[in-house]
């Protein structure tokens, strides 16, 4: 299975699974704000939320191309990845950087589905984008650490068992170095809801389970620190360029779906005696959604290629994901538009896969914010930001 560049047979044991879970389950829980539990313990179940996990700690030991292919047809068949996404790429920091005893501690019930490590809590409301200028803190105190502070848009806190914390362990500017003196953190969300720790859900305007979290005297093991102190950010890059890969992975899945809903409308929708597809109005936006995809998906596969070779991949992660989130909302507007008056219409799923991929256009990273980190390191040009 691993030898196939293309994962055709995870592709389609994962369009299996997602056909459990039609439009009609994904309606029922955006209407009532609901998580998707079970198509959560339906992945977990068949192993693929672990399939980066090392083979000696419980996993497939997969490399993120094979990520890729599972988001990828996730969204493809009309499903939502949001919901246990970050699991997968959350996990490149952990397995890179984190001690043996942890990745023993940790890996395993992972795999397992004992615990859930969903929650990456990077983003405060003061920070936004600039994410050297945090200022959750954790100070030592013997064996542990205490943190305060707050962050925002944490998504999946209250179903996940674990968090990965980015907190300062020293004040910003006291290293010499913009991205020093982060940590990260994990924590065990129970022990640290029953010690400080408190959560606030935000109504978003797609079905996300995103929230607020609040750190009051949090006691966290100085154990649980992951990498060296002060080199969180060094840590979390390994992260953020899976997340970036991934959730490009999700927007190629999203731009397919729209693809197949507009063509197939296209060609049966009948209107003035023709299809409607056969005007040309019609079919070249269609035609260039194509283009962007796949354009789209050949930087996917370079960035991932990179990724899995250890090699520099930041531009090419980047580059992905601000194509891909480009190439789904751009097909997301053309699909409402080739479907007329019954693509607002929610019974047909578009307007919510409309909403769903708007996001990727602000999160994980702002298109804005790719495009100034492309500059500065594909192009020299001086640092806006
Ligand atoms: C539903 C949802 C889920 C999320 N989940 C998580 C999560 O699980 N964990 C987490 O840590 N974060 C999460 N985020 C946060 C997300 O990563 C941020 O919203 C995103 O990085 C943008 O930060 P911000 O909202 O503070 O916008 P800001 O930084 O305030 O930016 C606002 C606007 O200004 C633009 N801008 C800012 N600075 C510049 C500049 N120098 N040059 C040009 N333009 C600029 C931005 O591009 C943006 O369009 C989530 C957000 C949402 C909405």
């Amino acid at each position: 299975m691993a030898e196939d560049p293309d994962y055709a047979e995870i592709r389609l044991a994962i369009q299996k699974l997602c056909s459990h879970f039609p439009g009609e389950y994904w309606r029922r829980l955006d209407c009532e704000a609901a998580y998707p539990e079970e198509f959560v313990v339906a992945l977990t179940e068949s192993g693929y939320l672990s399939s980066l996990i090392p083979e000696q700690y419980g996993g497939a030991g997969l490399p993120i191309s094979a990520a890729v292919a599972i988001l990828e047809e996730i969204h493809r068949s009309g499903c939502n990845g949001a919901a246990c996404h970050a699991q997968m790429y959350i996990m490149g920091t952990l397995v890179r950087h984190g001690s043996e005893a942890q990745k023993a501690r940790y890996l395993p019930d992972i795999a397992s589905g004992k615990r859930r490590l969903q929650a990456f809590a990077i983003t405060e409301p003061a920070s936004g984008s600039d994410t050297s200028s945090i200022r959750t803190l954790a100070t030592r105190d013997g064996n542990h650490y205490i943190v305060n502070g707050q962050k925002l848009w944490t998504s999946r806190a209250e179903h996940s068992d674990l968090m990965l914390l980015l907190a300062r362990t020293s004040p910003k500017g006291s290293t010499g170095k913009r991205t020093g003196g982060l940590s990260v953190f994990i924590l065990d969300m129970c022990d640290a809801r029953s010690g400080g720790l408190s959560i606030r859900p935000i109504r978003t305007m797609m079905n996300h389970f995103t929230t607020e979290v609040f750190f009051s005297d949090v006691r966290v093991p100085a154990e649980n620190l992951v990498g060296e102190e002060g080199s969180g950010f060094r840590c979390l890059l390994s992260g953020i360029n899976a997340e970036r890969i991934l959730i490009a992975a999700e927007c190629i899945g999203d731009t397919k779906w729209f693809l197949a809903r507009a063509s197939n409308y296209a060609r049966d929708r009948v209107v003035f005696d023709r299809p409607i597809g056969q005007n040309q109005g019609v079919q070249f936006p269609i035609a260039r959604a194509f283009v962007n995809m796949r354009a789209a998906e050949l930087m996917v596969r370079e960035a991932a290629r990179r990724y899995e070779a250890e090699l520099d991949c930041g531009t090419e992660a980047n580059m992905a994901k601000l194509l891909a989130a480009d190439a789904s909302n751009e097909a997301a507007n053309v699909c409402i538009q080739t479907h007329g008056g019954f693509g607002f219409a929610a019974e047909y799923d578009i307007e919510r896969k409309f909403r769903e991929t708007r996001l990727y256009q602000v999160a994980p990273v702002s298109t804005n914010l790719i495009l100034s980190y492309l500059a500065e390191h594909a192009l020299g040009l001086p640092r806006s930001y």
